[in-house]
């Protein structure tokens, strides 16, 4: 009989799977993020296997130090920079995380919304209308730009560029994208284009949109001089991890009129947001819930089960990243 500690309440369904298949789980029902050292003391009142992790908790060695019986760190997420996997590595605990096409397409659809939003001013159009503004229809009123034909270029084209592209492509944007190796099959299939180094992309987009995993080289990878390179009537969407764009330059940028509106979903301090960065009302902002549709997170729930079930049942774990 194994024990399972699951940080925060996810979807049901997976943690069914697991008591199904006889695990023992036991869920923080508090919503409130616990801290590291909540964590130690929550998972150090028995003996548990495996916990599953959420993206707000930092698993490090003073977790891996404090807890020696767990064996596996299941991470409810995609991206894991909240766990140090090079030490888990080394110490033989087993990290696993939750891509699936469900979470993929869930984030694709909120870029795109993101982008939609802003190049149709769409919640600027809200406020104006909320606040009894609108006195009659007026030809020059929130005069966007056409998507169509525009220019889009992906950061990152793993699951979630792919999925972006392929509901770019139907919306009559052209695609540029660079990423560190390149991809034939959506060349042919969104007439994406290559372009090598980053630099070389950012001058030619009208929309830039970030999908690659929070790293030592992309952290940063947007900053003062890389925003420059972009057009002033460009926008910026960010639905990867906060960090990856210097905030602090990208409301210098804003300030300046360098470009000309971003899409956030993540933020570099989250929860903490710049009150610069809120102020704009060409920047859209939301609470980092790009994959919360109910399919994604039920589907990550059963993943997170399954990485653990595959795990103690075959000694190897699907969707391990430090094998
Ligand atoms: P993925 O691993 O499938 O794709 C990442 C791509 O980035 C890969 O093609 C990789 O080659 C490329 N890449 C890595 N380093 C690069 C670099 N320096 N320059 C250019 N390209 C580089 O990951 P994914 O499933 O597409 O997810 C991407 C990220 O999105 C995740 O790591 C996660 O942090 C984030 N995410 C956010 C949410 C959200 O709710 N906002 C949800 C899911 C995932």
């Amino acid at each position: 009989m194994k024990n399972i500690f699951v940080t925060r309440e996810i979807p049901e369904v997976g943690l069914q799977m697991l008591r199904d298949n006889g695990y023992v789980v036991d869920v923080n029902f508090d919503h409130k993020i616990p801290t590291q050292d909540e964590i130690i003391s929550m998972v150090s009142k028995k003996q548990y296997d495996a916990v599953i992790t959420l993206l707000t908790d930092r698993i490090d060695t003073k977790v891996f130090d404090a807890l020696p019986s767990v064996r596996m760190y299941s991470n409810y997420a995609v991206g894991f920079d909240n766990i140090d996997t090079v030490e888990a590595k080394k110490r033989g605990i087993i990290v696993a995380n939750t891509p699936s096409p469900e979470s993929s397409s869930a984030v694709a659809e909120h870029t795109i919304a993101l982008l939609l939003a802003l190049g149709r001013k769409i919640v600027e159009a809200d406020r104006f209308t909320k606040e009894g503004k609108y006195s009659g229809w007026d030809p020059m009123n929130f005069l966007g730009e056409s998507i169509k034909g525009k220019t889009l270029g992906l950061v990152g084209l793993g699951r979630i560029g792919k999925q972006t592209a392929s509901l770019a492509k139907s919306l009559g944007l052209n695609i540029l994208y660079t990423d560190v190796v390149k991809c034939d099959e959506v060349e042919s299939s969104c007439n994406a284009v290559y372009v090598e180094r980053l630099e070389d992309l950012l001058p030619k987009v009208d929309f830039l949109s970030i999908h690659v995993p929070l790293l030592d080289s992309t952290r940063h990878l947007i900053n003062s001089k890389t925003i420059s390179l972009m057009k002033k009537s460009a926008i910026l969407i960010n639905t990867s991890r906060g960090p990856v764009v210097e905030e602090k330059a990208l409301v210098s940028a804003l300030e300046s009129g360098v470009i000309a509106g971003a899409g956030l979903d993540v933020f570099e301090f989250e929860p903490k947001i710049s009150e610069r960065l809120i102020a704009f009302s060409n920047v859209i902002l939301t609470p980092h819930i790009a994959s919360a549709t109910l399919e994604a997170r039920e589907e990550m729930s059963r993943t997170v089960a399954s990485n653990i079930i595959s795990f103690f049942e075959t000694g190897v774990a699907s969707n391990a990243i430090n094998k």
